[in-house]
C-alpha cells in the first residue's frame, strides 16, 4: 500500500497533493505559461533549477508534474518527461545521446517517423544509422561499430509484432557501452516495463494507451534521473515539444482506467484472434498472445499482456477481395493510430507506393486491426458478414 509500486496508489494518489488544492480530487489544471516570484532570492534559488521549480511552463508545470511522476512509477524508473507527441519524446531521447559522427543500430521496421529521424533528419548532422532484425541478437551485436551509440528498440514492432529479447539487447548495449532506447508504445506501461529487462531509456506515444481516449497527441520518456536532467537542460528545453496543462489533465483522466482499458482490449482482441484464426477465408493472424506467433518464450518472459493491436491476412490474395471485405466492414473506423475507445482497421495497401511513407513491405492480403472497448461480439458479427462478402 501507499508505494510507488502499488498499482493503485500510483493511478490515484501518487504526486497529487490534494492539500495544496482545496482537498480538490481531481487536480487543477495550472493553466499558466508564467510563475512569478516574492523576491529576488527565490527566484534566483529557482533559476538553478528549472526541472524542479516552476519558473516557465516549457520547463516545468505543476499539472504536468503530477503526471511525470505517475510515468515514472509506472515504468518502474526515477524519473520521466511528458512531451506534445511521441515523435517529440523520440526524437529528444534520441538526439540527446549522439554527435556528429556517431551511429545508431536499430530494429527493421520502426515506427515510420523515427525510420525518417534515423535516415532523413539525423544524417544532415553527421548521425548514421543500420538497420537489423530484432529477432537475432547476434546480428544486433554483428551491427554494433566502434562510433555506435545507440541501441534502438521497439518490441513487439506495431506491424509485424516481431520481438527483441529486452535482457540481451541490454547486456550487449552495455558490454559495448551504448544507451538503450525502447518504443514501448505496442505494450504501455501496464503489459510490459523494460526498464526492469536492464533498458535505460523508455519512450511512449501517450496518445495510445497512456491517453486512451483519440483526444490527446502526446509523448513520454521515461528513465534515471540523470539521462532525464541531460534531456530536461538540452532537447526538452531548446526543442520546446511541451505538452500543455490542458492535455495533461486529459492524459491523467485517461491513466487512471488504464488497467481496466488495457485488460478489455486485450481479452476482446484474444476474443476476435481467435474467431479470425478458425475462419476459412483467413490465412494467418499476428498476434503475440496467440499460440500461433512464434515468439512464445519471449512473450511470457516479457509482456503481461498485448493489448488490442494485431495484424492477419485474407487467404486470397486478390486486390478485389481485400478491397471488398474492408469497404463493407461497419464497426470499425479505417483510421490511423489506436489505443482508445474505438475499434480500427487499416488495409496495409492503403500506405502502398507513397512517397515517404518507409513502411514494411506489405502483402495486399495484410490488415491491422485495433480492437478498443466495444463488445467482441459486436466487432466479429461486423468481421463475419464482411467476409462473407468474398
Ligand atoms: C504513434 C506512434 C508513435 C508516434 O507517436 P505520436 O504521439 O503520434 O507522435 C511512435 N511509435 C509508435 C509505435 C507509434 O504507434
Amino acid at each position: 500500500m501507499n508505494s510507488d509500486k502499488d498499482l493503485s496508489y500510483i493511478l490515484n494518489h501518487l504526486g497529487e497533493e490534494r492539500e495544496r488544492y482545496f482537498n480538490a480530487v481531481s487536480p487543477p489544471i495550472i493553466q499558466s505559461s508564467n510563475f512569478a516570484f516574492p523576491d529576488l532570492a527565490s527566484f534566483r534559488n529557482a533559476i538553478k533549477d528549472e526541472l524542479e521549480n516552476t519558473i516557465y511552463t516549457r520547463g516545468a508545470n505543476p499539472t504536468v508534474n503530477i503526471l511525470r511522476k505517475k510515468l515514472a512509477a509506472l515504468e518502474s524508473t526515477e524519473d520521466a518527461l511528458v512531451l506534445g507527441s511521441g515523435a517529440a519524446a523520440i526524437a529528444a531521447a534520441v538526439i540527446a545521446n549522439v554527435s556528429a559522427g556517431d551511429h545508431i543500430v536499430c530494429v527493421e521496421s520502426p515506427y515510420s517517423w523515427t525510420y525518417t529521424l534515423l535516415t532523413k533528419f539525423l544524417p544532415r548532422f553527421g548521425v548514421t544509422a543500420d538497420f537489423v532484425d530484432g529477432r537475432d541478437v547476434e546480428a544486433i551485436e554483428k551491427a554494433i561499430l566502434p562510433n555506435t551509440k545507440i541501441l534502438f528498440l521497439e518490441s513487439p514492432t506495431t506491424f509485424y509484432f516481431d520481438l527483441q529479447d529486452l535482457e540481451k539487447c541490454a547486456g550487449i548495449a552495455r558490454k559495448h557501452g551504448l544507451k538503450t532506447i525502447i518504443d514501448n508504445s505496442y505494450s504501455s506501461p501496464y503489459f510490459q516495463n523494460p526498464a526492469k529487462f536492464g533498458i535505460d531509456i523508455v519512450v511512449h506515444s501517450a496518445t495510445k494507451y497512456i491517453n486512451g481516449h483519440s483526444d490527446v497527441v502526446a509523448g513520454v520518456i521515461c528513465a534515471s534521473t540523470e539521462d532525464i536532467r541531460k534531456i530536461f537542460n538540452i532537447e526538452y528545453m531548446t526543442l520546446g515539444a511541451i505538452i500543455s496543462p490542458h492535455d495533461a489533465a486529459l492524459m491523467m483522466r485517461g491513466l487512471r482506467t488504464l488497467p481496466i482499458r488495457m485488460q478489455r482490449s486485450h481479452d476482446s482482441a484474444l476474443k476476435v484472434v481467435k474467431w479470425l484464426a478458425k475462419h476459412p477465408k483467413v490465412e494467418k493472424v499476428l498476434f503475440p498472445f496467440h499460440e500461433s506467433f512464434g515468439q512464445q518464450d519471449l512473450v511470457q518472459k516479457q509482456m503481461r499482456g498485448a493489448g488490442g493491436l494485431f495484424s492477419f491476412f485474407l487467404k486470397s490474395k486478390e486486390r478485389q477481395d481485400a478491397e471488398d471485405f474492408f469497404h463493407v466492414l461497419k464497426a470499425f473506423l479505417f483510421a490511423v493510430s489506436w489505443g482508445g475507445h474505438e475499434s480500427l482497421i487499416i488495409p496495409t495497401v492503403a500506405f502502398h507506393g507513397i512517397e515517404g511513407r518507409p513502411n514494411p513491405d506489405t502483402p495486399v492480403n495484410m490488415f491491422r486491426i485495433y480492437i478498443g472497448l466495444e463488445d467482441p461480439d459486436y466487432l466479429i458479427a461486423d468481421l463475419a458478414q464482411a467476409l462473407d462478402r468474398i
